[in-house]
């Protein structure tokens, strides 16, 4: 028997929910989960957002942004996730201008000297329902004098079809903030850097509903753990999974999907798999 974890954060959640498979290759086996360069831009615009916010109000400018990500940058470029990306110089320029952008947008979505922060990069540990829950939430502020939880997201707004995980998993951390600080907030927030902000109401059904959602995957979990079984979930983003080199299903879909021409040409297996067949 496998031994289930300690606990559940959304985004393994949303990584079992994917493919149980993916699930156990990351979190039982540990084998490495490269995040790949945009994520990792991501981390950096939310240390850079993090520090930020710290500030006093009136000391949050664009200015001041670019002074805490030159101070961050001689550390954050010496981390092994970002070593192994391997990049040249134009690469770094391009990583670099990327955050720089990313980081810009929170301009365009709101004036950072009038967010009334309460905390950033909160870690919480909690029980939803009965399930072992940790997370770390963005920021936490106040809005008209009620509790708001904000989520940076430094990636593309997702089509419409796409967004239900994306506030399920924003709606777990206003759960927890509910569950730790017996203050319910009264809205969740996805901030797409330069894009929009996506604002859901947290009501008594929402947080209901996710919590649900979060035990249901919790069951399927300590099951599969249990069984040691792991089901493969093969589809179009195996294309994009780290552990495709050592997932038949996900080669089988990924092949497939290759030869009806429905895999985009920006797809990791691409390469992963012609490295593969030339050592073979
Ligand atoms: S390649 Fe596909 S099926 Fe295999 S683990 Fe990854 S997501 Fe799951």
């Amino acid at each position: 028997m496998i031994e289930t974890p300690q606990y559940l954060s959304p985004s393994s959640a949303a990584t079992f929910e994917t493919c149980p498979a993916k699930w156990k290759y990351k979190y039982v086996d540990r084998r490495p989960d490269p995040s790949g360069k945009p994520a990792l831009v991501g981390s950096f615009v939310h240390l850079v957002l993090e520090e930020l916010c710290k500030l006093p109000a009136e000391a949050r400018t664009l200015e001041q942004a670019k002074s805490i990500a030159t101070s961050i940058w001689p550390v954050f470029e010496t981390e092994e996730d970002y070593t192994a990306l391997e990049l040249n110089e134009e690469d770094v320029r391009a990583f670099k201008w990327q955050a720089w952008i990313s980081t810009q947008g929170l301009w365009k979505l709101e004036d950072p000297k009038e967010v009334e922060v309460v905390s950033t990069e909160q870690k919480i540990v909690t029980k939803l329902g009965d399930v072992p829950f940790k997370g770390i939430v963005d920021r936490l502020e106040r809005i008209n004098n009620e509790l708001v939880v904000s989520d940076y997201k430094s990636g593309r707004l997702p089509g419409v079809r796409w967004r239900a995980d994306k506030i399920t998993q924003v709606m777990l951390y206003a759960a927890a903030v509910k569950a730790s600080q017996d203050e319910t907030p009264s809205a969740a927030r996805l901030l797409y850097l330069g894009q929009r902000i996506l604002e859901v109401k947290v009501t008594a059904e929402r947080i209901a509903e996710a919590t649900d959602q979060l035990t249901e995957t919790w069951d399927g979990v300590t099951t599969s753990c249990e069984s040691e079984s792991f089901d493969t979930k093969p589809g179009v983003l195996c294309g994009w999974c780290s552990f495709i080199d050592v997932c038949e299903d996900g080669q089988v879909e990924v092949k497939k999907r290759m030869k009806k021409k429905t895999l985009s040409a920006e797809a990791p297996a691409w390469q992963i798999l012609k490295i593969k067949s030339q050592a073979a």
